[in-house]
């Protein structure tokens, strides 16, 4: 699949049923997630297509532990020999290549069906050594500034990004815009993952983009709001 523009610096890597995103900064390229394992392939392509080598590839930071977003990781590490970063409650997740935490099906009557086609709990990846602990609320100094909101609930390590240079929000999983802007396929809290929501949906972005759907190009912290907020 193509490679897609998201605004001015980002662009979209689709890896299958999965999202990642190419930023590009004055400190190199930054990849956000990594897809399922074997899809390292999408990557390499994504930033020989922009004409850049792979050694451009800097940071590559994951907003959750989940193998459809660590999975291609240690492949793309072992070429690019980017930099790895990750929330410590998901790191041991990152270091064994599982198994993950079961997650529950989210309320609504599709969602059983999905948790079960696309997410299995005892599935391997490849480990990947993490480089550097996210922790919520610091400011990041990698492409112009990435702030780290810690987003537990769909996953205990979950975190949300927001490049500042772009206000635009790397949501991960924490919602999902497959059918529209909702749920993630599971929670292994949904008291969590509703509180992440109102969180979220309370910063201030104009754009937003998910592990899962179509990226909102305009006035999305509005649909967070309308959705989530209080
Ligand atoms: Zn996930
Ligand atoms: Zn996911």
């Amino acid at each position: 699949m193509a490679l897609k523009s998201v605004i001015k610096g980002v662009h979209l890597v689709p890896m299958g049923t999965a999202n990642a995103f190419l930023i590009k900064g004055n400190d190199g390229l930054t990849l956000i997630d990594a897809g399922f394992p074997g899809k390292e392939s999408a990557v390499f392509g994504a930033i020989r297509s922009l004409g850049h080598s792979l050694d451009q590839l800097k940071h590559l930071i994951f907003t959750h532990g989940h193998p459809d977003h660590i999975g291609s990781a240690a492949a793309i590490v072992r070429e690019s020999g980017a930099r790895t970063y990750l929330h410590p409650l998901d790191i041991p997740m990152a270091r064994s290549g599982g198994p993950f935490r079961p997650l529950k099906p989210a309320p609504n009557l599709l969602a059983p069906l999905l948790c079960k086609l696309f997410f299995n709990p005892n599935e391997r990846v490849e480990p990947v050594t993490i480089d550097q602990p996210l922790t919520d609320g610091e400011l990041l100094p990698v492409a112009g500034g990435i702030e780290i909101i810690h987003t537990p609930g769909h996953c205990a390590g979950q975190v949300a990004l927001l490049w500042r240079p772009g206000r635009m929000l790397f949501a991960g999983d924490v919602a999902s815009n497959m059918m529209g802007l909702g749920d993630p396929l599971g929670f292994e809290s949904l008291e969590e993952g509703r509180a992440s929501q109102r969180k979220v949906a309370s910063l201030s972005f104009d754009v937003a983009g998910f592990g899962h759907g179509k990226p909102i190009t305009r006035d999305a912290s509005n649909r967070f709001h309308h959705q989530w907020g209080i």
